[in-house]
This record gives structure tokens, C-alpha cells and sequence, in this order.
């Protein structure tokens, strides 16, 4: 039996994508295995989004360079595949594939090259209006469940490799999504996380012409599914028909990731956003008068080229004008074939370096105040582990927020099994607050 090692880094689409990989690699006979050293083959799904990412995979390539020529194959695949493409073999000479994410649905031919041999297989071809849609996905979490709606993206964010890296916008068919939706439902799944780097340009290509308000809701309306989530969205796409929907839709969670990037209608224009402070504002406004309490996260890059003190506090007074429940942030990191390598780095590293941290000081008072708030109320979780050091449940709410708790233990005094809980959803009233999770109890007995 053949056995294989898939190591995966970067964003959710990633991770969905090695599902896709592993289901195909195991339908055609191989095993997999959890270390690089076991594995006759070796895939590593690499991330270029910061340069930090992308130097990790040729630190683990560097690892094994001995290994050329001695039976053990070496794949790179994803977007520092196809943004360095063949110059990976001279970097790498131990590596007998690369491709990129546009040409996974030529996974099965790529490997038949490989096991007939070949030792320079490439799928780095960008012309494509295919999406990498598998009956063959090997899913690790029994009850969450990514499904991939859109691929590529047609923006071109000054700061970004992905238009470079992932092609051009490809939807999937409303039925072909919808049929993975029931699919999955009658599996047992019970939520649902729809990705894309930009879901909300999703153009239906059928002829039912769905958006993605409309394909949100309809997936919404999937027996058994008891949670739609969705990642990652673009002002400049984002509509008031995404609000309307989560409103009428109780299955869609209350939940909205929406990157702004920064706070200052300059640093947006030199970033290529496409939207203005005033006009992200106004999305946000939608969100806040929404009937449902909607929870907001974003991305911020900090140190863009050309970011002055004084656009850096306009992002620091978004933070307090919004109070995000999250945010992911950065420094900006310059990246191949972008538009704002021209731009220069000229913002010292250590000046970064104190933008990100005042930055994360403030959200996270921001987020201390909104999850105190919280204290004394019951929200309903999913619950996806245990902590044994703490002996707490771990959960997670409709708005994205981590619970931890506790349950009464049974009459011998012993907690119930995980196999049993996983999966549960449970009424946790909240007794503690902090910036990034909450705590409670469970009264009912389970
Ligand atoms: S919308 Fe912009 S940041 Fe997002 S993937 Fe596309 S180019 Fe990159």
C-alpha cells in the first residue's frame, strides 16, 4: 500500500482543498500517514500570503534534500506552487511535482505520471473555468463541513497574491452546491461553512441564475443543516439582500466576517480596495440595524506603504466606531507580482510592529466589554471538544464565539463520553467573560 503525508498551511480554503486531495489519494488505493519520514509520497499545500508562510515549506523541503533520488516523492501544491512554479525543481531538486489549486481536477492524471515515473509532473495552467469538484473528499470533522462555492477572484488588491495564485472567478452550479448541502445533511452534518475568497460575487451559472443571498438562503433551507456560515466576503460585493437573508433565515448564523483593511479612505485607495471608509461604514450600518444581533469580524493590514500616523489613528477610531467581536491582523508583508511591490516598504518593521500592537490593545478591550455583556445570558452551542486540563466542554455559538463549560456530572459522578457529545447542541449560561472566549455552565443534566 502506498502511503502518503499531506501537511496543509494557510486559510479554510486550503484545508477544504487537502480534503479534496486526501479523498482522491485514498480512492486511489494510497494511505495516509501522519509523518513526512513514513510517507512514499509527501504533499505539502502552501500558502504565500505573507513571506513568512511561503519560507516555511522550503524549510521543511530543506529538510529532506538528502532524500533526492531515493524513492520518496515530494509535491508542492497550492499557491507558492503556482506562484513559483518550475523554479521550484532548481530550489528543490527532490520535488517531483508542483500544481496549483486551478489544476487539482488533473490530480488523478498528475498522479498516474508519478507512479509511471515522471519526476517533473507540473499543473500550473491558470486557464481554466473548472472547479476542483470531487465525489472524493475526506472530511476530518464529523459535524462541520466546508463547501466551496466560488474559486479564483477577479479583484486585484494591490497587497494580494491570489489573483496570481488561485485564476479567476469560477462558480459552481446552484444544484452542485445544493446537492453537497443534502449530501452532507444526511450524513449527519449539521453546519455548513461556505468558502470562497470572494462568496459574495458568486454568480450561479445555471440557468436558476442564483446570487449568493439567494444560494445563502437556499442552502438555509437544507433539512437537517442547523448552521450556514460563510468566508470571505468583499465590501465592495456585499449586499443588503446577505442582511435581509440572515434576518429571515435563522439557520444562517448571526455571524458576518467583513475585511476592511483599514480605516482610511487613502491607504484603501492605494490598497485597490474599491470602496471608501464611508462607503464600508455603510455595510456595517445595514449589520447593526438588522433584526437579528449580527457579530462582526474583520482583517486589517497595518504598515501599507504610504500609511501615515494619522491614517493609522482613523483605523484606530474604526475600531471604536464599529467594536468589532474580532479582527485579524497584520503587518503588511510585500508579496510577488503585486501591485504595491512598486510601492516600496518603507515603514520600518518596529513601527509596524507598534501599529499592530496598539492596535490589538484596542480591540481587545473592545472585545473584553462586548463579551462581558454577555455574562448572565444562555446561548446555544455546538459542541466541538474537551479540555482535560481544564475538564471544560468546549463550544462554539452561532456568532463564531468560543464557550467553554462545564455539565453537571450523572449520578456516579463521572462526565458523559465525548463520542457521545460531540456534535450536541446545548443551552450554556454564561458566567465569566474574557477578550477571546466566554465560560459557563450547563444546568440541564445530559
Ligand atoms: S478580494 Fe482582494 S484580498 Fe481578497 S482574494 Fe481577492 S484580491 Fe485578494
Amino acid at each position: 500500500m502506498k502511503r502518503f503525508y499531506i501537511e496543509t498551511f494557510g486559510c479554510q480554503m486550503n484545508v477544504h482543498d487537502s480534503e479534496k486531495v486526501i479523498g482522491t489519494l485514498e480512492q486511489r488505493g494510497y494511505e495516509q500517514v501522519h509523518t513526512a519520514e513514513d510517507a512514499d509520497l509527501v504533499f505539502y499545500n502552501t500558502c504565500s500570503i505573507r513571506d513568512k508562510a511561503e519560507q516555511k515549506v522550503f524549510h521543511r523541503l530543506d529538510q529532506f534534500k538528502r532524500e533526492a533520488g531515493k524513492g520518496k516523492v515530494f509535491a508542492v501544491i497550492g499557491c507558492v506552487a503556482q506562484q513559483e512554479g518550475e523554479k521550484i525543481f532548481d530550489r528543490a531538486p527532490h520535488v517531483s511535482l508542483v500544481a496549483g489549486s486551478a489544476s487539482y481536477t488533473k490530480l488523478p492524471e498528475m498522479l498516474v505520471q508519478i507512479e509511471s515515473g515522471d519526476r517533473r509532473v507540473t499543473g500550473l495552467s491558470l486557464e481554466t473555468d473548472e472547479t476542483f469538484d470531487t465525489p472524493y473528499t475526506r472530511r476530518d470533522n464529523p459535524h462541520r463541513a466546508y463547501i466551496t462555492i466560488i474559486e479564483g477572484c477577479d479583484k486585484s488588491c494591490a497587497y494580494c497574491v491570489v489573483p496570481f495564485t488561485r485564476g479567476p472567478e469560477r462558480s459552481r452550479t446552484s444544484e452542485s452546491v445544493l446537492n453537497e448541502a443534502g449530501e452532507l445533511a444526511r450524513a449527519g452534518y449539521t453546519e455548513i461553512q461556505l468558502l470562497g475568497q470572494n462568496v459574495n460575487s458568486y454568480r450561479d451559472p445555471s440557468p436558476a441564475g442564483f446570487n449568493f443571498a439567494q444560494l445563502l438562503e437556499a442552502v438555509g433551507r437544507v433539512e437537517g443543516i442547523r448552521r450556514v456560515r460563510f468566508t470571505t466576503s468583499h465590501p465592495r460585493d456585499f449586499g443588503r439582500d446577505i442582511v435581509e437573508a440572515i434576518d429571515r433565515t435563522e439557520t444562517l448564523c448571526n455571524q458576518i466576517h467583513l475585511p476592511v483593511q483599514s480605516g482610511s479612505t487613502n491607504v484603501l485607495a492605494a490598497m485597490q480596495r474599491q470602496y471608501t471608509r464611508d462607503e464600508y461604514m455603510r455595510r456595517i450600518e445595514w449589520m447593526k440595524s438588522a433584526r437579528r444581533d449580527i457579530a462582526i469580524s474583520t482583517d486589517i493590514i497595518v504598515g501599507f506603504p504610504g500609511e501615515t500616523e494619522a491614517d493609522f489613528e482613523q483605523t484606530l477610531q474604526l475600531l471604536d466606531e464599529v467594536e468589532y467581536d474580532s479582527i485579524f491582523s497584520f503587518k503588511y508583508s510585500p508579496r510577488p507580482n503585486t501591485a504595491a511591490l512598486a510601492l516600496g516598504d518603507h515603514i520600518p518593521d518596529e513601527e509596524k510592529g507598534r501599529r499592530l500592537t496598539a492596535l490589538q490593545e484596542r480591540q481587545r478591550a473592545i472585545q473584553l466589554r462586548r463579551n462581558t455583556r454577555l455574562v448572565g445570558t444562555e446561548l446555544e452551542v455546538l459542541v466541538e471538544g474537551f479540555n482535560s486540563s481544564t475538564s471544560q466542554w468546549i463550544g462554539r455559538t452561532a456568532q463564531n464565539r468560543v464557550l467553554n463549560f462545564t455539565l453537571p456530572a450523572r449520578n456516579g459522578g463521572e462526565q458523559p463520553g465525548r463520542r457521545e457529545m460531540l456534535g450536541r447542541y446545548l443551552p450554556i449560561r454564561v458566567t465569566r467573560a474574557g477578550p477571546n472566549s466566554l465560560a459557563g455552565e450547563c444546568a440541564m443534566l445530559v
